[in-house]
């Protein structure tokens, strides 16, 4: 037999093998977590091309993150031994940003034009909801831009949008249609327009539907379940009458319903790619007996599957270890100390991933990650570009690039301070929304509305201005450092105390490093790349687009963190899922609506990503918008069957003397625990409130919940949870004690006062 057809089909199980082998029909493969999915699309890919003969410039493939379209790449020449530099690979949102560089002129865009991402664009609308004289109370910002994405997502434009008399619904028509001319006259292009356009540019476009209609004769989509319906439409605009798709996808990891994902479209491919069959792989590869049985048990409970279910031949592995933990610091301190038993042994950092549901989550683990001197990670969450001392400087690099874009215009104004305050800004706004310009038009024409700060407003414009003549010939980099030096940002940020500032200059120096990388991209060639691309629109496209994915270098060693959303496709030897309580995972909106649904799909990701060994914690006590909160374990743990869970409590390990002693470890770590939020929440400190200590006395009192978490009943005969009555601030909760004898405390949740540490020598609590 032909030495590439055992080479491409040697790794693979009979229905892989059928899927990857298949002749060139519409292929839906529907299948379960880690059976090998991406694995077939990948060996499809490379059987299209090295046995049937396709040129890879006929493939369109579709990722689900720019790293993992890198890796396909890079996996598919290892498979077949010769580059495919002319395929496009990429996701959509990248897919469709290339595609509106080659043809920005039928797209009606200026050539130039810069990407909006999620935090501008709000901010943007929010000018506009102001400029239109709108109550912003009654029209918030996020709501809207919310809602101008999600008729993007149905490909509505504002003339599309019915008039039903309706009058905040006009509102709303108002502000996308303004918001619309912003844009335009800024050249800017949020992230729902780079999908709209490009679907627009190949429907209505003869020539470009034609010209790509023929080139692409093989669609391959990975994580179809999460296509939103212009997504899809694209796809069929796209694939037309004679393009071949195939899709791979999971309904059960279907989480991205809140951004217009629609899992409908695997069953509309039957209808709309005529002739589609089904393809199921239902062995797991991935994980260990254990942790398939506790995803499948768990996912069992959802109705309306299309239905699957995974096995595996490999053995049964660790039961899952579930662990109960104080509050968040305990928690994040369990799982530290576990990956330092797992690096101890035969562990790299990177086998270790933590993932969480929500971003915010990351802040404690990475403050005890920081304090064990852990390496560390966070794909996703707060993204480097997103950071404000960056996109300060990149707000500069805009401006070079186009005076008109007012959203950079606004933030480069004012950082660092040049005395230009905010009503001189509202003034010009003001004057630039009569006469229809831009702000730094404004700024030009009509000095005489800048009164005492004309002179500060000139000087800003004349910098700018020189910048740009100074760094006209300068590679990026040094532009870039051009633009950090001469706007005051490095002095500014120098002149900032502490840490943070430490960490703003050393980013600021990071993207100095970063815009280098984009020096050496090779020149644009053929109409395969990018073309009419400089290094800057290149540096700042890839700002916007590819900011939360860190791609880890070779030989880079550190625990991964990221939310569950972020972890879809990706696998680790051991998994952290921390946070799982109720209202937390399911999250409280989901419970509130009655549809959890999803967030089991996703807690199925989360479990399905382990391969060896799956650690589940949660807390007891946890903050939650700076309020302390009691947290009952999540529904879903009473829903994985409990014999592949097993309790873990440490205990010896909490009270070893090394973590007492670490105490003195925790001075100004940065994070304030005293003073305002924590205990004396509302400052109003009655008599009997004992003033908390601030961070230091942080682990003991930990230790000291871990002992009287043992026996449960605390100082005073008051037990952890119990109702309590105080004279003065009601009825509350008991959330933890402190100290013994005279000195012993109890933390107390009140309904109405909030959180009190109160002496229970004095405070005379009643118990309910
Ligand atoms: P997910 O739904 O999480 O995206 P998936 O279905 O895409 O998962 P893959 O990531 O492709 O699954 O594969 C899971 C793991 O199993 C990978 O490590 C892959 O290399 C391995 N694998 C898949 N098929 C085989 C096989 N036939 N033999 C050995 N290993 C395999
Ligand atoms: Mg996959």
């Amino acid at each position: 037999t032909d030495p590439r057809v055992v080479a491409l089909t040697r790794d693979l199980n009979p229905a892989q093998r059928e899927a990857v082998t298949a002749p060139p029909e519409h292929r839906l493969v529907l299948a379960g977590a880690g059976s090998g999915k991406t694995r077939v699309l990948t060996h499809r890919v490379a059987w299209l091309i090295a046995v049937e003969g396709v040129s890879p410039q006929s493939i369109l493939a579709v990722t689900f993150t720019n790293k993992a379209a890198n890796e396909m790449r890079g996996r598919i020449e290892q498979l077949i031994n010769v580059p495919v530099r002319s395929m496009w690979v990429g996701t959509f949102h990248g897919i469709a940003h290339r595609m509106l560089r080659l043809h920005w002129k039928e797209a009606r865009l200026p050539q130039n034009f810069q990407i909006l991402d999620a935090d501008d664009q709000q901010r943007l609308v929010k000018r506009v909801i102001k400029a239109l004289d709108l109550d912003e109370d009654k029209y918030p910002a996020k709501a809207l831009t919310g809602w101008i994405n999600a008729r993007k997502e149905e490909a509505e434009r504002p003339e599309h949008i019915q008039d039903t008399g309706d009058f905040a619904m006009r509102q709303f028509v108002r502000v996308y249609t303004a918001y619309e001319e912003q844009c335009r006259r800024s050249g800017l292009v949020d992230f729902a327009e780079l999908l709209l356009r490009a679907y627009e540019l190949c429907r209505d476009n003869p020539d470009i539907q034609r010209h790509y209609r023929t080139r692409f004769r093989h669609v391959l989509v990975d994580e179809f379940q999460d296509t939103n319906k212009l997504q899809y439409d694209w796809l069929r605009v796209l694939a037309g009458d004679r393009g071949v798709l195939f899709a791979v996808g999971d309904d059960d990891q279907s989480v991205y319903s809140w951004r217009g994902a629609r899992v409908e479209n695997m069953l509309h491919l039957q209808r709309d790619f005529l002739g589609t069959e089904v393809v199921r792989l239902e062995q797991n590869y991935r994980s260990t007996g254990t942790i398939l049985r506790a995803a499948n048990g768990l996912i069992a409970k959802n109705s309306g599957r299309l239905g699957k279910n995974l096995w595996t031949d490999g053995g049964d592995g660790e039961a899952i270890q579930l662990y109960a933990a104080f509050n968040e610091y305990d928690e994040a301190e369990f799982v530290v100390n576990r990956i330092r038993d797992g690096v101890e042994g035969r562990r790299r950092y990177s086998d270790h991933a933590i993932l969480y549901r929500t971003g915010a989550q990351s802040r404690v683990v990475e403050e005890i990650l920081i304090r064990n001197r852990m390496p560390y990670r966070i794909t996703g969450g707060l993204k480097f570009f997103e950071r404000q001392e960056i996109k300060d400087a990149l707000a500069f690099l805009r401006l070079l690039h186009i005076r008109d874009d007012d959203t950079s215009f606004e933030r480069a104004v004012g950082t660092p301070p040049r005395g230009i305050g905010a009503t001189t800004v509202e003034k010009l706004r003001l004057w630039a929304r009569e006469q229809d310009i831009s702000l730094w038009a404004a700024a030009k024409l009509g000095q005489q509305h800048l009164g005492r700060s004309a002179n500060a407003v000139n000087q800003f414009m004349a910098l700018i201005d020189a910048i740009a003549a100074e760094g006209k010939d300068l590679p990026l980099s040094q532009l870039t450092e051009l633009v950090i030096a001469r706007t005051g940002l490095r002095d500014h940020y120098r002149k900032e105390k502490g840490e943070q500032a430490e960490s703003r200059l050393e980013n600021l120096d990071e993207l100095v490093s970063a815009a280098r990388g984009f020096e050496l991209l090779p020149l644009p060639q053929g109409d395969d790349q990018l073309p009419e691309m400089d290094p800057l629109t290149n540096f700042l496209a890839h700002a916007a687009l590819e900011a939360g994915e860190q791609q880890a270098g070779p030989g880079e060693e550190s625990v991964q963190l990221m939310t569950l959303h972020a972890a879809k496709g990706l696998e680790f030897p051991v998994v952290f899922l921390v946070g799982v309580e109720n209202g937390l995972f399911p999250n409280m909106r989901s419970i509130e609506e009655g549809n959890i649904e999803e967030e089991r799909r996703l807690c199925y990701v989360g479990i399905t990503r382990a391969r060896e060994q799956l650690y589940v914690s949660y807390a007891e006590v946890r903050r939650v918008h700076g309020v302390e909160q009691i947290g009952s374990p999540s529904q879903f743990l009473k829903e994985i069957p409990s014999e592949t869970l097993q309790e873990t409590r440490p205990r010896a390990q909490v009270l070893r003397p090394a973590f007492i002693a670490r105490e003195s470890g925790y001075g100004g770590g940065g994070y304030s625990r005293g003073g305002g939020g924590y205990g004396n929440s509302g400052g109003g400190r009655g008599g009997d409130e004992y003033p908390r200590g601030g961070y230091a006395g942080y682990d003991r009192q930990n230790a000291a919940r871990t002992l009287l978490k043992e026996s449960s009943i605390g100082p005073g005969g008051f037990s952890l949870g119990q109702r309590v009555k105080h004279a003065k601030f009601g009825e509350g909760t008991i959330l933890s004690f402190d100290g013994d004898g005279d000195r012993a405390r109890a933390e107390v949740k009140f309904k109405t006062a909030g959180n009190k540490w109160l002496l229970l020598s004095v405070a005379n609590l009643q118990a309910l």
